[in-house]
């Protein structure tokens, strides 16, 4: 008999050891979609929480849940990393009208961009000049701009496939509108809505006044995309017209919050660290159910997955919930500082950051070695459609991880309708697809088993 158990454990650690990749990532996948955990997950962040701007009650209580989560899985530790996060408050709902007569007033959609102070009381009411760059600010100077509210119209650009070069050839509008109208006199800033779509969802993100003094700050607002074009026509026919905002919200004391992290302690290599995560804030107009909840239950499920599969990791794999990506980029900052003090070696970090649309692939910011090591991965990952391995960006959160031999990586979701939710009220649970989004953690699950099996390449 004895001699029976031991043929038989030793049948099973063969057996084990023999599993090939292309059996791990198949077991990944299957479990993923059909013992799934991370929509359940989505949905309780989406529907039971909401929107989970830092600083805010609905934060803490995202912290509290993905804790106590985590803890179910049976990792081998899980523990809050204590953060100081800004806290701006949204306030009263905002209210604008294009006012093209005396008495003669149009309704239009906007809301307050994060980090905006409030319009005076009362609101403020101006005529307008519309712009599509900085340049065309600075050619019209003060003489043409003081007393106005500047709106900032350039839509993104409609040809360009990946929507996130789009988005990044209009933020500058967001983030630095407010600053630069500010230095020719203006008295509020317009702009038109980050989105691809047309639509009466406003999109909020951050914004910057740069160091400019208090006297001198002025507020901003995103206004809807059909709006934005109701108003442009309307200008174009009538320069004399007004626009009408108010806004309520505050920036307030920064407060206490957390970066939710579990640990599986590897096997070989402890001290190589391997971290999967996504940001734990959202904005506050919708549930953040694409930005974030996506790469957070993405992330905690590739961990979950590990366990399910019985994959033992060789070196430490760690999920790493984020707080503050929106508007301060606390959590990760703060996560970068720590793993240094501690001198831990972070040999590979990925993100998911993108929402949680069917993947295509990844985009790695590494070296040439640890690349080439990537590419010859990529035929595993053929049987899921997943074709997308392209140097590039990362994830706000994992950047500051970055050394000049580790691997930082971002998930690569089908981009076309991210840009549709992004920061509005419309990113809601009912936007996600259920397989799309477990199709996503197993495909981060498969690269995080890839790299604890090889390590990097130098
Ligand atoms: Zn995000």
């Amino acid at each position: 008999m004895r001699y029976i158990i031991l043929f038989l454990s030793l049948f099973l650690v063969l057996n084990t050891t023999a599993q090939t990749d292309e059996e791990v990532i198949k077991n990944l996948y299957k479990t993923s979609l059909t013992n799934g955990n991370s929509y359940q997950w989505l949905d309780h962040l989406s529907n039971q929480i909401g929107g989970r701007l830092s600083g805010s009650l609905n934060a803490e209580k995202a912290v509290e849940y993905t804790k106590e989560e985590l803890e179910k899985l049976g990792l081998d530790k899980v523990w809050l990393q204590p953060v100081m996060v800004p806290k701006w408050v949204r306030g009263a709902p905002e209210f604008a009208f294009i006012e093209s007569a005396f008495g003669a007033t149009t309704n239009v959609n906007i809301c307050a961009l994060g980090g905006s102070i409030a319009t005076p009381f009362g609101g403020i009411k101006a005529h307008l000049v519309e712009v599509k760059s900085m340049d065309e600010l600075e050619a019209l100077g003060k003489e043409n701009i003081e007393g106005k509210i500047v709106f900032f119209n350039k839509p993104m650009q409609a040809d360009l496939i990946q929507t996130f070069e789009a988005y990044g050839g209009c933020v500058n509008q967001r983030y630095s509108g407010a600053m630069e109208a500010a230095k020719y006199g203006a008295v509020g800033v317009l702009v038109r809505s980050l989105s691809l779509r047309q639509d009466n969802f406003p999109h909020t993100g951050s914004m910057t006044y740069g160091n400019l003094p208090l006297s001198k700050r002025i507020p901003s607002a995103a206004i809807s995309t059909n709006d934005a074009n109701t108003l442009s026509s309307m200008l174009a026919l009538n320069k004399d017209i007004k626009f009408y905002f108010s806004q309520t919200c505050k920036q307030l004391n920064d407060v206490q919050s957390y970066n939710v992290i579990g640990e599986i302690k590897g096997s070989q290599f402890p001290n190589e660290y391997i971290v999967v995560g996504g940001h734990l804030d959202s904005w506050d107009l919708g549930d953040g159910a694409h930005d974030d909840g996506a790469g957070v239950v993405q992330s905690m499920e590739v961990l979950r997955l590990f366990k399910e599969t019985g994959i033992k990791p060789k070196r430490s794999i760690r999920v790493v919930l984020f707080m503050n990506e929106e508007n301060g980029l606390r959590g990760a900052t703060k996560y970068a500082e720590v793993a240094k003090q501690k001198g831990e070696t972070h040999i590979f970090s990925l993100e998911s950051d993108a929402g949680g649309f069917t993947p295509r692939g990844f985009s790695f910011d590494c070296n040439d070695a640890n690349f080439n090591q990537v590419l010859g991965w990529k035929e595993l990952f053929n049987p899921y459609l997943i074709h997308y391995f392209e140097k590039g960006g990362s994830g706000a959160d994992v950047g500051p991880l970055k050394t000049d031999t580790n691997v930082l990586a971002g998930l690569r979701p089908d981009s076309q309708r991210y840009f549709d939710y992004h920061h509005a009220a419309n990113d809601t649970f009912d936007a996600v697809n259920k397989r799309e989004l477990e199709l996503g953690a197993a495909t981060m699950a498969s690269l995080v088993y890839l790299f604890d099996a090889y390590g990097l390449a130098n």
